[in-house]
């Protein structure tokens, strides 16, 4: 095994679908010898007037959004507790305790991560960007399928900037699903090769890692996030890479760690976050 731990994963109480001690004793099973817990940590004062928002209440995961720090706080002082309770009834297993954060690059929100930071001292920080700030709303990449061409390449190129000030704000360990659009279909094009250029080396200037996250690997475009062209961008400016499985639920975890170990040697991507 490349990589004998797992760190990106969700559990209950978020929209994760198990318990944390399940997802600890699933990364037992599986042979992992450290184990991170990484809920969303998404806070924006206008975050509950999204598109989004009502389909997360109706679903059941509203949790993962805060309209304020205090809100987010709460939520993740008690969660930080049980993990802490885990860690001493599993002492055979590192167990971390981590957050997948949504960047937002104004002073306020800035001020409110820092003041967090120092209350749950989380092991490790996710960067992601699941919503970009648009005509005073912020848009999930979800909400960007049925705009017209012309919007859908105003979004990209606010969504990769905003990769790009996550990465050079040197406040995350390491950088989640970094081309997050092709989701939806979108940013796939060779034209997007200079934005995300910037994004990865901007990473690689505060030392950011970025993940191999092994949740996309569909039918009609078998790889995972990032894909090739941005993998050879992060061998060619030696930027620290990591496998992913996004675990939403346990039967997901570690999974195509062996198919995306692979490309770890194909890239020849040298460093890994140990
Ligand atoms: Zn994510
Ligand atoms: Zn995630």
């Amino acid at each position: 095994m490349l990589q004998d731990y797992t760190l990106h994963t969700h559990t209950i109480g978020f929209d994760g679908r198990d318990s944390a001690q399940t997802v600890i004793e699933r990364a037992r099973d599986l042979g992992f010898k450290t184990v991170g817990i990484s809920n969303h940590f998404i806070v924006n004062p206008i975050i509950k007037n999204t598109k989004m928002y009502p389909y997360s209440v109706k679903g059941g995961y509203s949790n993962i959004y805060s309209s304020s720090f205090d809100e987010v706080l709460a939520r993740f002082v008690p969660h930080y507790h049980e993990l802490e309770i885990l860690r001493e009834q599993n002492p055979d297993m590192k167990i971390l305790r981590g957050m997948e954060v949504d960047f937002f690059s104004d002073i306020k929100w800035l001020n409110g991560f820092e003041m967090a930071l120092k209350i749950l001292k989380p092991d490790y920080i996710i960067g992601s960007a699941h919503f970009i700030k648009y005509n005073r709303t912020l848009l999930n990449t979800h909400d960007w399928k049925n705009a017209d061409t012309e919007t859908q390449d105003k979004l990209l190129k606010i969504y990769w900037t905003n990769v790009k000030h996550a990465a050079e704000s040197g406040l995350f360990t390491w950088l989640a699903h970094i081309d997050l659009p092709k989701k939806v279909g979108l940013g796939i094009d060779d034209k997007w090769e200079n934005c995300e250029s910037r994004a990865v080396l901007a990473a690689a200037k505060t030392n950011t890692a970025i993940e191999i996250n092994t949740s996309f690997y569909r039918d009609y475009l078998y790889e995972p996030y990032p894909s090739n062209r941005i993998l050879k961008m992060m061998a060619q400016n030696n930027v620290a890479t990591l496998l992913s499985d996004d675990a939403h639920e346990i039967k997901n975890i570690g999974r195509h760690f062996d198919e995306a170990s692979q490309l770890i040697k194909q890239f020849n991507l040298k460093r890994l976050v140990r």
